[in-house]
This record gives structure tokens, sequence and C-alpha cells, in this order.
């Protein structure tokens, strides 16, 4: 039996609270003045905008959106846009945090930001999710700008979707600025490499975890849950140097093969939605089966709170590498913490994206396309000296990898913050 925190708050929890209690125990490790710490539990600002989309029909419906900016002391602001019904306020805040912390552990030049429309993207046709977000784009426009706050692709939005941002921002300010979102088809400045990017990070980051731990990739076993963009190239990554991927899943469900199954040839979720599930493989089970496998490494790379304090105590993996955001609730992190399971979180493991976006945003800048070799050889560097920085602290602290993470972010935050110092 595993004893969670009574003091903890029930579950579910949002991801506000989630990242302030992650922030909390990091501090407690850091002399950071508590007047920085404060700061940093709330967002700069939030904005809420109505949307009024004309449907294919001819009727206008109003959608919301919001934008979280949460901390800039780095740089501008960075972070996804997210279609999907559960956005909220709290959520993108939360989410926001969690991009300061990456954007920090990555030592990109970054603060962090979240938003997103309350919108089943799924139920918008084509035209209409374009028409959604051109007025989006333009709601925002007065506070994002390449220099202020530079969104890009997330839940339920993609390539396309980042080049009709970028065309009504473009169009109303009467110059073409590939900067000011990243995530873009190459065609319009995006930059090769940055869709499979957080899934390779998701791979890279688990193949020198494995090696930290002195085992072999060879003789892996990997549970990916989510098999879209994140889940798909981490699993990829992880197959075609030699380890073995039993279980993938889509939303439906999820396919298994003991002897491994042939990622390449699973189709993935955003190519064609159903594929995953439908997939001719040898044993089928559901998502929560999945996360309770025995496998070497579990990978959720789906949505977050995953794993909670109702099937934390099941969980049978070796380790945890979070490929989605915030997978893992407070209390599911503690009882893994007890279990001595390893969990490599998503602020690390996934932070491939949002470099590959600083790539791009570079590339932007200086109308110079990156070939797809540079970026791929690039984004290792940078995965590799993140990695060093937490393993260091790691190695030298008592604490936990998620803290340890933590702990190179706040301190690389806090440090700006005292030397910017308080305005006025
Ligand atoms: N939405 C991605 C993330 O959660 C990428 C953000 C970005 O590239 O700005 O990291």
């Amino acid at each position: 039996m595993t004893t969670a925190d009574p003091t903890a708050e029930p579950e579910p929890e949002s991801a506000v609270e989630t990242a302030r209690r992650q922030l909390e125990r990091a501090a407690a490790h850091l002399d950071v003045d508590d007047g920085i710490v404060e700061r940093l539990r709330h967002p700069t600002s939030v904005y809420r905008v109505t949307i009024p989309v004309e449907r294919d029909d001819g009727s206008t419906e109003m959608f919301t959106g919001y934008r979280a900016h949460h901390d800039s002391v780095r740089g501008p602001y960075k972070g996804g846009l997210r279609y999907h019904p559960d956005v909220s306020e709290e959520e993108s805040i939360g989410l926001s945090m969690w991009m300061t912390w990456k954007c920090a552990v990555m030592n990109l030049p970054f603060g962090g930001a979240k938003g997103g429309i309350v919108v089943d993207p799924k139920e918008l046709s084509s035209d209409e999710k374009e028409r959604l977000t051109r007025r989006f784009a333009e709601e925002l426009r007065p506070i994002i700008g390449p220099m202020k706050d530079i969104p890009a692709p997330d839940m339920g939005t993609d390539p396309a979707t980042m080049a009709w941002f970028m065309d009504a921002y473009s169009m109303q300010e009467g110059e073409t600025t590939p900067g000011v979102v990243t995530g873009k088809p190459p065609v319009v400045g995006g930059s090769y490499g940055r869709e499979e990017a957080p899934g390779r990070s998701v791979g890279i980051i688990t193949r020198e975890a494995v090696d930290y731990y002195g085992w072999d990739l060879e003789d892996l076993t990997v549970a990916v849950q989510g098999f879209g963009s994140v889940g798909a190239n981490a699993a990829r990554y992880l197959d075609d140097r030699g380890a073995s991927v039993v279980a993938v899943s889509d939303v439906d469900g999820a396919i298994y093969d003991p002897d491994g199954l042939d990622t390449n040839d699973v189709e993935d979720h955003d190519e064609t939605p159903g594929m995953v599930s439908g997939y001719d493989a040898p044993e089928t089970m559901s998502n929560e089966e999945l996360l309770e496998l025995d496998v070497d490494v579990l990978i959720p790379a789906a949505i977050g709170n995953v794993l909670t304090a109702e099937n934390a105590a099941n969980v049978q993996a070796d380790m945890i590498v979070e490929g989605a955001n915030g997978p893992t609730t407070s209390t599911a992190g503690q009882i893994f913490e007890e279990r001595d399971i390893p969990v490599i979180p998503d602020i690390l493991a996934n932070a491939g994206g949002v470099t590959v976006s600083y790539f791009e945003w570079l590339q932007d800048i200086n109308r110079r396309a990156w070939s797809l070799e540079r970026v791929n050889q690039e984004l290792e560097e940078e995965m590799l000296e993140a990695w060093r920085a937490v393993r260091e602290e790691y190695d030298s602290r008592d604490v936990t990898w998620r803290d340890a993470t933590y702990i190179v972010a706040l301190s690389r935050i806090a440090e700006a913050h005292e030397a910017r110092g308080l305005w006025p």
C-alpha cells in the first residue's frame, strides 16, 4: 500500500494547482527570494476574447479564447494554442507556467505563454476552423508579435492553423511576419523537423535516461499512450534504435504485441484517425490497461492527468517519460516517488518542440532556412545540454527528476529576476 499525502487537493487537480505545487517543491531547495516565488505563482496577465464565427450554414456562433502570459523575464512569451473543449482560463495559466520552466530548462531566450479556444475542432469544417483561427489572430493581435508573444501548435492545432494565423496577422500588419508564430509549414517560414521535434526529444531523453540507469536500448520494452505527433515520433525514434515498442494507443484503444509492433507501419492518429485501434495487431486493450502494462518504459503522450491517485499504485513500468504536458498528478507523482519509479518530466522530455520553435524563429528573423540535418543536429546538442544540467542537480541532491528539472529552470529564472529587479 502506498500512502498519498492527506493534505493533497482532491483530484482531479487543475493544471495551475499542479504547476504551483511543483514550483513550491523546487523553491524549497533553492535560496530564492519569496517575492520572486510569489510572483511566479501568478500569470502576468490573461486575455479573454470572444470570437464570432460564421458557420457553414450561415449562422453565427461565439467561441471563447484565452491567452495567458506567465513570465517574460528571459524573453518574449512563447507557447502553444490549444483547440479543445476543456480549454479554460485555469488550464491556460497552468500550461503557460510550464512553458516558462520549459524554455528556461532549455536555456531558450523565451518566457511562458499558452492559450486556446474552447471548441471541439472535430466539429468544425476546415473552412470554419480557418475563419475561427483568422478571427482569433485578429483578437490577439494587440498582445502578440515576434518580439512580444509567439504562439505555436498544441492539441487540436497544426501547421495549417499556424499558416492561417500568420497570414491573418501579416495582412493586418501590412507586412509578412513569419516570426509571429512557429510550427508553420516550411513553405511559409516553418522549420524542417518542427513537427517531429517533441516526439524526437522524448526519444532522445528516454535514450539518455535508459543509459543513465545502465539499461540497454536493445532490450527495452516500451508502451506509448497516444499515437499523435508526440507519441508516434517518440515510438518510431526508439523503435528505429532497437527498442521494442509493445503497445501504442489512440483515443479509442490500444494495440499490443509482446514481440514489438512495427511502429513505422502504424499510421499516426493525426494522419488517419482510427488507424491505431483499427490496426491488425495480435491483441487489443484499453488505454487504462496500457498504462498498467509491465514494461520498462511508459510514455504517456496523449493528454494531461492520466496517471492519478487511482492508478499510480498499479503502474508496473520501471520508468515513466512524460510525452504529454502534465500527464502525472501531484498525488501520482508522490506515489511514484515512494515506489522509486523515476519520472522524467514533460518540461524536459517534450521540450524539443519549443526548441525547434526557437530555431524556426531564428530562421524567420534571419530569413534563412536550415537543413533538416542541421535542425536535428542542433536539437540533439540542446537536449544533451539540458539533460546534463538536470542530471547534475539530480546527482548532487536527494530529489526526483522533476524537482531536479525545476531546480535548473527556477534558478535561471530567479537569477534573471534578481538581475533585472522590480520596476519601478
Ligand atoms: N505546444 C508545445 C509545447 O507544449 C510547443 C510550444 C512552442 O513551440 O512554442 O511545448
